[in-house]
């Protein structure tokens, strides 16, 4: 690994630790030209899927780019579409397979995503599930309403806790 520094085509590891659970490695390296040290990672890469069967590597700027476009015009900051393309990629990681189809991708969007702003929600909803009528989008928004009741009548911030309980 060339060294960022002074640009020498070389580098020693002097120290290798693996981070995340043994996801990542991170290997401490030093400069023989100049002596400075510097810190490589190493992940396997996550390739995506798509329906064409053409795979790509999974993009965590990608997905900050849908979700800000369903975002648009609404009071969502970047930190949190920010956050919420982070909850993807360790999702998505968190199967634990080398390849992922781009459709479970687009699912694990979803969630956080409800939970950020319904509006948005919808929006990547219509797309990513292909409505094409007004039914589905009906049928979308009784969903919607029925987890803000149950929020509602539980008291509590989680819809699937509260849809749960059995009195
Ligand atoms: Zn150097």
């Amino acid at each position: 690994m060339r060294c960022p520094y002074c640009r020498h085509p070389d580098s020693r590891v002097v120290d290798s630790r693996e981070a995340d659970d043994g996801q990542l490695i991170r290997r401490r390296r030093s400069c023989p030209e100049c002596g400075k040290r510097f810190t490589t990672v190493e992940e396997a890469v996550l390739a995506v899927v798509k329906r064409s069967g053409v795979t790509e590597p999974f993009s965590r700027t990608k997905i900050i780019g849908g979700v800000r476009k369903a975002c648009q015009g609404r009071p969502v900051d970047e930190d949190s579409i920010a956050l919420l393309a982070q909850k993807v990629e360790e999702t998505v990681r968190a199967k634990g397979a080398a390849e992922i189809p781009s459709h479970d991708v687009g699912l694990a969007i979803l969630g956080p995503l409800r939970d950020l702003d319904e509006v948005a929600y919808l929006r990547f909803a219509s797309v990513y599930r292909s409505f094409d009528s007004l039914a589905d989008f009906e049928q979308e928004i009784e969903t919607l309403r029925a987890a803000a009741r149950a929020r509602e009548g539980a008291g509590v911030d989680d819809a699937a806790t509260a849809a749960g309980r059995t009195h």
